[in-house]
């Protein structure tokens, strides 16, 4: 039986959060002094999560995305990632990552049966590296990307956050690269999650954006499939492109009609959508198959139509405040 929630929605994708720490702090992400952090003692061990996976995968699960916080700040986490790629259904096992450390690790991980990364780039500027990422080095980033590319964790896709003022002039540069390597970028639009309102209020910028700069400069989107799979992106080639273009609207065009992902938080509480404060820990079904998999059903069973953002486009009667941070939560 497909693993459907209460709208019909059948899901096969979990994103699990090995950490809430991370070597950045983004200004989107997080709050300039981190936010507390979740001891070692309250995360889930790398057992427990396999025993979450080993679950889900039985019911339909197939693909799996390690994410954080930044996941290669948690030690060992290679060992993870060889438990979750040898278990039986998992078709698909990628990460998000801030590629620091991927210099380090990408030969051991795809070793490991990791098939691919997502990399976060907001600039092309060092100095603007550095202003958005509180104290990041491109440099870092990009010896990140090359190491990825080396390791076949294709498809290499960027993540991009569209900032207004901050990064909405290198729209083109970020196309260049695209011309240049085979790199997938995907742009994303800015979300107001954690306690960083002023900050959204002021850089959201919607992604018609993109499609107006590229059109503008000679170089229209044409759509196509998505490389590596189905996903919220609306992905696009350019001229000349070897790489291509994803839009992932999550404010002006949602996609909740089409979610098929469940979240694990580090402390262990599965989240069936990233805006809703609703959230089930899974640690009291620890120890049996049963009853991890009735827990899974049972938040998918209570799964929203819709997110808050997406109900109210305003956000007004969010309380962001009260929202786990993107970091907390997994991206
Ligand atoms: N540390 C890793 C990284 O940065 O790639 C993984 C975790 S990070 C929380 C995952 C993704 O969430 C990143 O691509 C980041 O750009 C995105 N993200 C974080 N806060 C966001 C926000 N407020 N709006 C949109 N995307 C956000
Ligand atoms: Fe860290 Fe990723 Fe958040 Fe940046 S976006 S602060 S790298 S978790």
């Amino acid at each position: 039986m497909p693993l459907n929630d209460g709208q019909g929605r059948k899901h096969d994708y979990l994103r699990i959060s090995v950490t809430d720490r991370c070597n950045l702090r983004c200004v989107y992400c997080m709050v300039e002094d981190g936010i507390e952090q979740t001891s070692h003692e309250a995360i889930l061990s790398y057992e427990e999560i396999h025993q979450v996976v080993r679950a889900g995968a039985e019911l339909g699960l197939s693909k799996i995305r390690v994410t954080g916080g930044e996941p290669l700040v948690r030690k060992n986490l290679v060992e993870l990632i060889q438990l979750i790629s040898g278990t039986p259904g998992i078709e698909d096992l990628s990460m998000t990552t801030n590629a620091h450390l991927l210099p380090r690790y990408a030969a051991a991980l795809k070793e490991a049966g990791l098939n691919r990364v997502n990399i976060s780039l907001d600039t092309l500027n060092p100095v603007k590296y550095r202003q958005v990422t509180r104290c990041g080095e491109l440099k870092q980033a990009f010896e990140g990307i090359e190491a990825a590319l080396e390791n076949n964790l294709h498809p290499v896709k960027l993540n991009t956050v569209l900032m207004k003022g901050i990064n909405d002039d290198e729209v083109l540069d970020f196309l260049d690269l695209v011309r240049e390597k085979p790199l997938h970028i995907r742009f994303i639009e800015y979300m107001p999650i954690g306690s960083h309102d002023q900050n959204y209020d002021d850089h959201y910028l919607p992604l018609n954006f993109i499609e107006k700069t590229a059109a503008g400069a000679g170089l229209p989107l044409s759509p196509v499939p998505l490389p590596g799979g189905a996903g919220p992106a609306e992905s696009y080639t350019i001229p000349g492109g070897q790489g291509t273009v994803g839009l992932i609207h999550p404010i002006s065009k949602h996609f909740c009609s089409s979610c098929n992902r469940l979240r694990l938080t580090a402390e262990g509480t599965l989240k069936a959508c990233l805006y809703w404060q609703d959230e089930k820990s899974v640690r009291p079904a620890l120890g049996s198959k049963k009853a991890l998999q009735d827990l899974i059903r049972e938040v998918l069973g209570s799964k929203p139509v819709e997110h808050l953002m997406a109900a109210d486009k305003e956000c007004d009667s969010v309380q962001r405040d009260k929202m786990r941070g993107m970091s907390q939560t997994g991206g």
